[in-house]
């Protein structure tokens, strides 16, 4: 099973580290995601996958072939590596019809003239734009330029197919379309794809398994699921989706009890976490996750009743936004309801509770 590997990578530009210790290994056929903030590292990590940029340490390796070896000193040129490489811009050449814009590539690869329009065929017909084919790229709309930039990287077979932000120029709902397309395209192809993106919905809706970086490292890589329901920390909670985040502390760590400081009151998480007694911790729960409810409902047993004031709310359309203090503190809850004033209860289950230690506060 081709696998590609990346170990202990680090990357320093004039004496700033921006990539620290990264590994991870992308599975045959995978759809893998660098998500995260701008500036966390995400392109470096792609550039020196792709040979772009040369790693200061590490080692990145497809199966049993070394790209770059930092013990070794060894590097592989990107021409050397045979990856499929689509950016934000989609660098199409202007004076080129779209056939020609993908028969470069293949030129460069010496393939055959006689061979070359199948593959221009074939890769312009998984795209949909096979009838195109004679179009040059200003007579296209941003989303078939995009298009054509991928079939462009697909037309020689790369082994891994890397995409920077591929779809950020498009707008909003062209996107979504986007998204979908380019997932299943890439599920039928079957290539092994590595995705950066700062978009989490985009992260979320298209990977197989998603890491998570933030400042030069990688923080959490898991499924999308297992990402939004057991973040691992606090930057992974607060970047993907969002969270309310209150100060508690611990009053028993084996059943995990947390006291939230500003009003005293307790709150059971049902998670594992690495916490002991009389620890500060930040208590983080999912605005969705919270239920808003009048002070003397019935809910069902072990569920958290939390003690809040709404403060206000807010319609986006789909649901309304609620803000509310508990204490000094502020929680955010989505409901479908506009009627809730004045004290009431917040319900939130034990299993929707994470909490971190509160000196991952800092810098974040
Ligand atoms: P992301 O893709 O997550 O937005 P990048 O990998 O582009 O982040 O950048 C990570 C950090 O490295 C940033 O602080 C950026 O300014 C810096 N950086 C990236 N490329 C260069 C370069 N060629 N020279 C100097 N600094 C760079």
């Amino acid at each position: 099973m081709p696998e590609l590997t990346v170990t202990d990578v680090n990357k320093t530009f004039n004496g700033t580290q921006v990539l620290h210790d990264i590994n991870f290994t992308v599975h045959d056929g995978e759809f893998f995601t660098l998500l995260g903030p701008s500036g966390c590292g995400k392109s470096t990590t792609l550039s020196c996958i792709a040979g772009l940029d040369r790693p200061d340490t590490g080692t990145i390796a497809l199966d049993d072939v070394v790209f770059f070896s930092g013990r070794h000193n060894s590097f592989v040129p990107p021409e050397g590596r045979n990856l499929g490489m689509v950016f934000q811009s989609y660098a199409l050449w202007p004076h080129m019809s779209i056939a020609d814009n993908l028969a470069l590539p293949l030129s460069l690869r010496k393939v055959p003239k006689a061979r070359r329009d199948e593959l221009i065929d074939d890769a312009l017909d998984k795209v949909d734009l096979l009838h195109l084919r004679g179009r040059y790229p200003h007579e296209m709309s941003g989303g078939q330029q995009q298009r054509v930039a991928l079939a462009r990287a697909l037309v020689y077979s790369p082994r891994v197919l890397l995409l920077d932000e591929p779809l950020s120029n498009l707008d909003a709902k062209l996107r979504e379309q986007a998204r979908a397309w380019l997932k299943a395209l890439q599920a039928s192809v079957g290539i092994t794809t590595i995705y950066v993106t700062h978009d989490q919905e985009e992260a979320l809706a298209m990977s197989d398994r998603i890491a998570v970086m933030a400042k030069g490292r990688m923080v959490q890589i898991a499924s999308p699921t297992e990402i939004y329901d057991r973040p691992a920390a606090r930057e992974v909670a607060a970047f993907v989706g969002s969270c309310s985040f209150l100060d508690g502390r611990v009053v028993d760590a084996g059943d995990t009890y947390v006291e939230l400081v500003d009003s005293g009151q307790i709150v059971h998480a049902r998670g594992r976490f690495d916490v002991r007694t009389s620890d500060g911790v930040s208590v983080a729960v999912r605005p969705e996750r919270v239920t808003i409810t009048g002070a003397d409902a019935p809910a069902s047993p072990g569920v958290n009743r939390i003690r809040a004031h709404v403060r206000s709310s807010s319609y986006v359309g789909a649901r309304y936004e609620y803000l509310l203090s508990v204490g000094d503190s502020q929680i955010a809850a989505n409901c479908l309801s506009p009627t809730h004033h004045g004290d009431v209860d917040l319900l939130i289950d034990p299993d929707n509770v994470f909490l971190y230690p509160r000196h991952e506060l800092a810098g974040v």
